[in-house]
């Protein structure tokens, strides 16, 4: 076993593959699509799919030509998130904490931003080679049981493990030019990540256990305005001014 580990630590061929990563995630969607109320406000889905539509169409093409599902959850949790594959989840309760298009903008771009950057694949690959090696090992002889476990592993890490602060850092700074490109005001970032943090005092925000907060967050996010706010410039001059409401 010993031998195994070592021969699997040595190789580059990921565990976990885009394509199953992508598969898994679909199955995890339906799932908490099943056990969480979808919201039926008409305005509100209106609200949020102006701007996830905005943010998407300023995606790479390989990104920007797919279907993305955008689904609303009818729930409390100061929550969001993206998954490979193409789905986006928005939680009605951090409709309160972002409080206009361009900080609702701000979120949907990092989390758009960490499924383009590819950060799930790297987390549960990470975590499959460093601390599942024997099951690593058996799906990388040939599957069976194993395949499966790690299988159902990655689907759990896609949405409840945090990323690691690298990661946290390149979906802002990514996610901050996808929502300047679209429109949005990328200042408006800065704020939302300011509101997150109060709104973290008093009550359990999902959002930021899942998101470690860089200490020098919203520094960094001023230090790229000057890449930024060009491009939101330039969008608004194209003619991309959208104009979401709630
Ligand atoms: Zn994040």
């Amino acid at each position: 076993m010993v031998l195994l580990l070592s021969a699997l630590g040595g190789c580059s061929l990921p565990i976990y593959s885009e394509a199953k990563l992508e598969k898994e995630s679909e199955l995890q969607f339906d799932q908490l699509r099943t056990a969480t109320p979808v919201s039926n406000d008409v305005l509100v889905n209106r609200y949020v799919n102006c701007i996830a539509d905005a943010i998407i169409a300023t995606l790479p093409a390989s990104y920007a030509n797919r279907e993305w599902e955008v689904v609303v959850f009818d729930s409390p949790q100061v929550n969001a998130f993206a998954m490979p594959g193409g789905h986006i989840g928005v939680f009605t309760g951090i409709l309160n904490v972002a409080e206009n298009q361009d900080q609702l903008a701000a979120v949907i771009g990092h989390e758009v931003a960490h499924v383009t950057e590819h950060h799930a694949l790297e987390r549960v690959n990470r975590e499959a080679t460093t601390q599942l090696g024997v099951v690593g090992a058996s799906v990388a002889l040939g599957g069976g049981q194993g395949t499966a476990d790690l299988l159902q592993m990655g689907a759990m890490l896609g949405l409840s493990l945090p990323y690691g602060r690298k990661q946290e850092s390149e979906a802002d700074a990514v996610g901050l030019m996808y929502m300047a490109d679209a429109g949005f005001d990328p200042r408006q970032s800065v704020q939302l990540w300011t509101n997150m943090e109060k709104t973290g005092n008093s009550q359990p925000a999902q959002f930021m256990s899942t998101h470690p907060s860089p200490d020098s967050r919203q520094l960094d996010l001023i230090g790229l305005w000057v890449e930024a706010l060009p491009r939101y410039n330039a969008a608004r001059e194209a003619g991309k001014q959208p104009n979401c409401r709630p």
